[in-house]
């Protein structure tokens, strides 16, 4: 009965996302909006930002940091994917060395890890960033990453 029941809810979800278009956001039309200075060390802007409808979880934008910019310390309930698509910059999790990061890179930061991600001092650096979302949050921050934790190189 269970399985029966777990076949229909999929059959009921399947021929309700049949009936919704495919939708595409242009590149450019929707608003680049600066990261809040309460989460944000020097400037970042993100752009193209999504958020799927529930029972889908999944959200994100891409995100550019200024040379030195970065997030304040966080985490993520479902954890976060980031694709740096160009520049290089640092990923950094509490207590361990920060990590440098290239174009072409790939992080994934597992739910609840406290770290945080943002340009190297003399570069630019974008990722997309990529997370689901639980009980409506997708990430929880905490305090700002200082210049002694920032590295400077
Ligand atoms: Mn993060």
């Amino acid at each position: 009965m269970k399985a029966l029941i777990m076949i229909l809810a999929a059959v009921a979800l399947t021929s309700a996302s049949a009936m919704a278009d495919v939708t595409v956001n242009h590149a450019g039309t929707q608003p680049v909006t600066p990261g809040d200075t309460k989460y944000f060390t020097g400037k970042a802007t993100v752009e193209s930002r999504f958020q799927r409808e529930s029972p889908a979880r999944i959200g994100g934008g891409i995100v550019t940091f200024e040379a030195g910019a970065r997030t304040a310390w966080h985490t993520h309930p479902l954890g976060q994917t980031l694709i740096v698509t160009s520049g290089s910059g640092w990923v950094q999790e509490w207590g361990k060395p920060a990590q440098k990061i290239r174009k072409g890179d790939v992080v994934w930061i597992p739910p609840g890890v406290k770290h945080w991600h943002g340009a190297c001092a003399t570069e630019p650096m974008t990722h997309i960033a990529v997370a689901e979302s639980f009980e409506g949050k997708t990430v929880i921050w905490m305090e700002k990453v200082s210049d002694s934790q920032y590295p400077h190189e």
